[in-house]
């Protein structure tokens, strides 16, 4: 008989600690660097595209001092008297030369229009519900006047030369994450093109037997166990928001060898690969072996809930995200991380989650030792409500939510507590 060796009696190893989500995220960023290639794009073109260049402005905005009325411009002091009659010495409309203005004469007013430069002399502008004009006499002193019946402050309604944009400073930084606002202020010194980073080039993939496409499969013909696969459609989303170009290849079998196929093929000409599904500790997950046969994995399981199995590495010169497969854990996973890291591939300056403190109206009495991230919805008088089903599968409570509450591991909320909550609109652009 052949003795078998003793098994040597061991503990089995205490189960490492996960990593904190901050600590997985400064990691995850710093492997971020900035793609080096900017590109011109026209200014109409570049919402949500991050600047490549500062923006340096070659005049002040506004280039002259302006009426912000439409009214009388007027020297204060010459309507220091409640009912203080001035003669109306020039017009002036929005689009008039500011070169050459005649200069204001004593006790008189220039009829002037928003937007209109403000003559010499004049300090300060009397809006036209303030005054009556007067018909214009004749002999001496000819002409339309105006009685101004409120005496106005000096400067008031008048707007100053390069009150918004001085000449020579910069308006806005590369880095600058581009929106109907900043694509205006651009404008307003005179870009109709700008340097921006160039798109992300991700791969994308889900894996599962499971997994079947709308359209191609109905519903009543659904083989038991199989699920349609929405992943992908919101994960396609997401990523499009942020401007990246999407490789969509689909869905991958739960084999080693299709996985790494697979892996192959996305790691060609792309800089990110997002996976979903598959990266957890199943018999059927291959993705982890297979990120190591072709590269590397430098970070798998953060503590966060959902999305613990979050997984990151390399493979040649692509970056790889795998996301767990439950669809709430791959939204939310996607938004706390994925979304900072594709802002940060882009040079964005700004990519933190920012959060509000709000009170929360419901009371949560299971701490988590992970950091947890509630689907909430901010009430009328608002507070926050907490979706009934938090569980990772339920996609339904992210579109009744309209935000995520972040709650710290260890904590349990009462009604009332103040809480940090990050709103979806935040997150989803
Ligand atoms: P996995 O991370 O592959 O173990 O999957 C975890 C759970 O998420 C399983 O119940 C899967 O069926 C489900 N799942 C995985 N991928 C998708 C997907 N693309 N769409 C919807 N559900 C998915
Ligand atoms: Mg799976």
């Amino acid at each position: 008989m052949n003795a078998s060796p003793a098994t040597p009696v061991s503990t089995p190893p205490a189960r490492a600690a996960l990593k904190p989500l901050d600590a997985a995220l400064d990691e995850l960023l710093a492997y971020a660097t900035a793609l080096p290639d900017a590109e011109s794009v026209l200014t109409f073109d570049a919402d949500g595209r991050v600047l490549a260049q500062d923006l340096t402005s070659s005049l002040n905005v506004p280039a002259h001092d302006n009426s912000s009325m439409d009214g009388y411009a007027v020297r204060a002091a010459d309507c220091a008297d409640a009912a203080a009659v001035l003669q109306v010495s020039q017009r002036m409309a929005a689009g008039i030369s500011a070169n050459g203005l005649l200069p204001l004469a004593p006790q008189s007013a220039a009829r002037i229009f928003t937007g209109a430069p403000i003559p010499p002399g004049a300090d300060a502008v009397v809006m036209q519900e303030d005054c009556v004009a007067l018909e214009g006499t004749t002999g001496e002193g000819a002409g339309p006047r105006v009685q101004v019946k409120v005496a106005p402050q000096p400067g008031q309604w008048i707007r100053r030369r390069g009150e918004d944009v001085a000449a020579g400073s910069v308006v806005l930084q590369r880095g600058e994450r581009l929106g109907p606002a900043s694509l205006g202020l651009a404008a307003s010194i005179g870009f109709d093109r700008l340097q921006v980073a160039r798109r992300v080039r991700v791969a994308l993939f889900s894996t599962g037997d499971e997994l079947v496409m709308p359209g191609e499969v109905l519903p009543q013909d659904m083989k038991p166990g199989a699920i349609y696969n929405s992943n992908r459609f919101f994960l396609r989303t997401l990523l499009q928001r942020l401007g990246c170009v999407v490789t969509d290849l689909g869905i991958v079998p739960d084999r080693l060898e299709a996985t790494i196929a697979a892996l192959k093929t996305a790691s060609d000409g792309h800089d990110l690969i997002l996976t979903s599904g598959g990266v957890s500790v199943g018999e059927e997950d291959h993705i982890k072996p297979a990120v190591r046969a072709l590269g590397e994995l430098n970070l798998w399981q953060i503590a966060i809930k959902p999305g613990k199995p979050f997984a990151y590495g390399h493979i040649g010169g692509a970056h790889f995200i795998g996301l767990p497969g439950n669809p709430v854990s791959s939204f939310v996973t996607f938004l706390v991380l994925v979304r900072p890291f594709i802002l940060k591939l882009q040079g964005a300056r700004e990519v933190a989650m920012k959060s509000i403190a709000a009170p929360a109206h419901f009371t949560w009495a299971r701490a988590d030792k992970r950091r947890e991230f509630l689907r909430v919805r901010q009430n009328a008088a608002g507070g926050l409500d907490l979706f009934d089903n938090q569980s990772s599968g339920v996609l339904t409570s992210a579109v009744w939510g309209d935000g995520l509450l972040d709650n710290p591991p260890g904590r349990t909320i009462a009604h009332g507590d103040m809480v940090q909550f990050v709103p979806f609109s935040s997150l989803l652009c």
